[in-house]
């Protein structure tokens, strides 16, 4: 039951040869089989699941279901749930209890999904390891030594490992794709605007964007065209119709012109890595797709650009976590002062910590133009570069990550070498477009992921070319063999 995908676990509800409360079950045994080794379920919400795979059943009787009705899913610990533990992987935030729910879990929610827990991460997205969590490491279903890359490590590896058949997860500077690439699995991050922030504990909100991490393109299709669509609740949120994003799936490839930046296939990439994407190239064209050599010439200038706009943004964020409203309260505090010093220095790990202190000097007098203003033009140029290139081409193609995934340690006490691994994702968050990584490769047993680039809610057209990539090929059935 658990190998099937999103869109055959459907149609099986609809035919009747499983009850939503029988996969709901069966999802919520897994976990608790597997996740003390794996980790990346921070909450299990086992009653809560239970009542709503009935209201489903209810739901597929009555004939009022809808695609996702009585399908369960994990969301990331990032999303508001209501009356639920919502930690986003920090100490800051063990004690919160969600008053109402994100956007996004409202509208899956009445979809009819089922919650099954909520997925580890790295503290308030911060990372690409899910190492800096206050739950500890989530491990890589792969290999339980390595990463499962982050920050939506949990969502990836439950997913991998067939603890839910789908999840969600939200990507700043690569967290849906770099941990989809890691895990073996397909993650889309749409454009910015496309799916409602309300509720989703923010980082840098001009970057933060949610989407689905599913095991194919169709069910990222599914996912989305319920996650999708406009929210008075979210200003940045646009105001555009929601098509279908499984009406084009099957649209053949004649003709498509695939851009391949030579930056991002230039000497940082490995041989083995390079082999992956040239065969995926490869069944690209037998489908009637064209290549073209483009330029994006201001890439070396997303991380530095990145690691200014984003620190600064989340230094003004996280500046509610003061110890007074929410969240945690140092002991016997002497004074205000005292108050805030230590809730803060207590509540938040080291990674949040360095992040607001290069947030606050970049904010502050003095430096503001120098850092902060710089960096903003930085994201103009970067943007400029996309926006030439899609006069050239339809979509862009290259790695999601410079290498498979990592061991758990070998990063962690250096955080500039962290920071680039998120070298080919960040740019897109930039310039706030959409991207997508799916699996098209291994290399030593461990899964790589190819990223599609795509023009201004363009999420169809990845969804598209994915899709058919995966009619090709079987890089995403693959599954990790403890957990098959
Ligand atoms: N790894 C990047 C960071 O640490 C991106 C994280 C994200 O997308 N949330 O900021």
């Amino acid at each position: 039951m658990h190998n099937k995908t999103l869109a055959e676990l459907s149609q099986a509800l609809r035919n009747g040869e499983c009850s939503s409360l029988e996969l709901t079950q069966h999802f919520l045994t897994r976990i608790q089989q597997h996740n003390p080794t794996l980790n990346c379920c921070v909450s299990i919400t086992e009653e809560q699941a239970l009542e709503q795979a009935k209201a489903a059943d209810q739901r597929i009787q009555a004939g009022t279901a809808e695609a996702l009705t009585g399908i369960p899913l994990i969301h990331k610990d990032i999303f508001c749930t209501q009356g639920i533990k919502t930690s986003c992987g920090s100490k800051m935030l063990d004690n919160f209890i969600a008053p109402y729910n994100a956007t996004v879990v409202e509208k899956l929610n009445a979809a009819g999904m089922v919650t099954l827990g909520k997925a580890n991460m790295d503290e308030f997205a911060m990372g690409s390891s899910n190492e800096t969590s206050y739950y500890g490491p989530v491990k890589n279903p792969w290999d339980t030594d390595r990463v499962p890359g982050g920050s939506s490590g949990g969502s990836a590896a439950a997913v991998a490992a067939r603890l839910a058949p789908v999840a969600t997860g939200t990507d700043t500077g690569g967290s849906i794709r770099q941990p989809a690439a890691l895990c073996g699995i397909t993650g889309l991050k749409p454009t910015y605007g496309r799916v409602s922030r309300y509720g989703m504990i923010a980082f840098a909100s001009s970057l933060d964007q949610g989407g689905p991490m599913t095991r194919t393109a169709e069910d990222a299709a599914l996912l989305l065209n319920s996650m999708a669509g406009f929210d008075p609740r979210d200003s940045t949120c646009m105001d555009q119709a929601v098509p279908d994003y499984t009406a084009s799936l099957n649209k053949d490839l004649s003709g498509l012109k695939i851009g391949l930046p030579k930056e991002y296939f230039s000497h940082g990439l490995s041989a083995e890595m390079g082999a992956a994407l040239e065969t995926a190239i490869d069944e690209l064209k037998k489908q009637g797709a064209e290549v073209k050599d483009i330029s994006l010439p201001n890439t070396h200038l997303a991380v530095p650009a990145y690691y200014v706009v984003a620190p600064a943004e989340c230094s003004s964020n996280l500046s509610r976590f003061d110890g007074v409203r929410f969240g945690y309260r140092c002991e016997a505090p002497t004074d205000l002062e005292d108050l805030y010093k230590r809730s803060r220095g207590e509540g938040f790990g080291a990674e949040v910590k360095r992040r607001i202190m290069i947030g606050a000097y970049a904010l502050s007098a003095g430096y503001y133009d120098a850092y902060y203003l710089k960096a903003q033009q930085l994201r103009h140029l970067i943007s400029d570069d996309f926006k030439q290139a899609f006069t050239e081409v339809d979509v862009i193609l290259g790695p999601t990550s410079p290498t498979p995934a990592f061991n758990i340690g070998e990063k962690a006490d250096d955080p500039v070498t962290m920071y680039l691994s998120d070298i080919y994702t960040i740019a897109v968050n930039l310039a706030g477009l959409p991207g997508m990584s799916i699996p098209a490769g291994q290399i030593n047993g461990l899964p790589v992921g190819l990223q599609l680039i795509g023009n201004y809610f363009d999420e169809s057209r990845l969804l598209n070319i994915a899709h058919r990539y995966q009619q090709a090929t079987t890089w995403h059935q693959q599954t990790p063999p403890a957990f098959a």
